[in-house]
C-alpha cells in the first residue's frame, strides 16, 4: 500500500492490511509465522514541507533460531508505532537536517510517498528483541559435544576456571 502526497494532502488515509508470509521481505534468519496485520492512519503533517506520519499497531509472529540452542524462538510483535517520514534532502541541498531529541522514529522518503510494507518491515525490525532465546531458561548446547540439553544431559565434564587451576598446581 502506498500513500502518495497527492491524496494525503486530500485527506488521511486510514488502513487495515494483512501481509502473508513473504509478501514482506525480512532478512533471511527471520521468517514470518502467520499473517502480519498492520492498522491504523496515513496523514500529512501541516505546516511542514510534505512530513507524513504513520501510526497505529501492529501485530505479528516472527521466528529466528534460538541464540543458545538453534531451535526456533518465537519473538511475537504486537505494539502501537508513530513514525515520521521527511521528504528526503536534495544533494546539494542547503543547511543540515538536525534531528530533534525524541525524533528517534523519523525517516527519510524519496519519491512522492510512503509505502507502508517497507515502513512496517523497518519498525517492525527494530521492535525484534536483541537476542532470539526460545525460552527464559534455555539451557543451551553443550560446548563439549553439541547436544542440545534442553532435550538430555550429555554428562560432558564443564571445566571451570578453578578446575583448570587445580590441574596446573598439580603440574608443578
Ligand atoms: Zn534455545
Ligand atoms: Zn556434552
Amino acid at each position: 500500500m502506498f500513500f502518495t502526497l497527492t491524496e494525503l494532502e486530500h485527506h488521511p488515509i486510514l488502513f487495515d492490511v494483512c501481509y502473508r508470509p513473504g509478501e514482506i521481505q525480512f532478512p533471511e534468519e527471520f521468517s514470518q509465522i502467520g499473517d502480519l496485520r498492520v492498522a491504523g492512519t496515513a496523514e500529512l503533517l501541516r505546516n511542514t514541507l510534505g512530513e507524513i506520519r504513520l501510526r497505529g499497531h501492529v501485530t505479528a509472529g516472527i521466528e529466528a533460531a534460538c541464540d543458545r540452542c538453534l531451535e526456533p524462538a518465537r519473538m511475537p510483535v504486537d505494539g502501537d508505532f508513530d513514525l515520521f517520514y521527511r521528504p528526503a534532502v536534495k544533494a546539494g541541498g542547503h543547511g543540515e537536517v538536525h534531528l530533534e531529541e525524541g525524533e528517534i522514529d523519523l525517516s527519510f522518503y524519496d519519491g512522492d510517498g510512503v509505502e507502508l510494507r517497507e515502513a512496517i518491515r523497518e519498525h517492525v525490525l527494530l521492535s525484534l528483541p536483541m537476542q532470539a532465546i526460545c525460552r527464559e531458561d534455555c539451557k543451551g548446547l553443550c560446548p563439549v559435544c553439541g547436544v542440545n540439553r534442553n532435550d538430555r544431559q550429555c554428562g560432558c565434564a564443564t571445566v571451570t576456571s578453578d578446575a583448570r587451576w587445580e590441574a596446573f598446581k598439580q603440574l608443578r
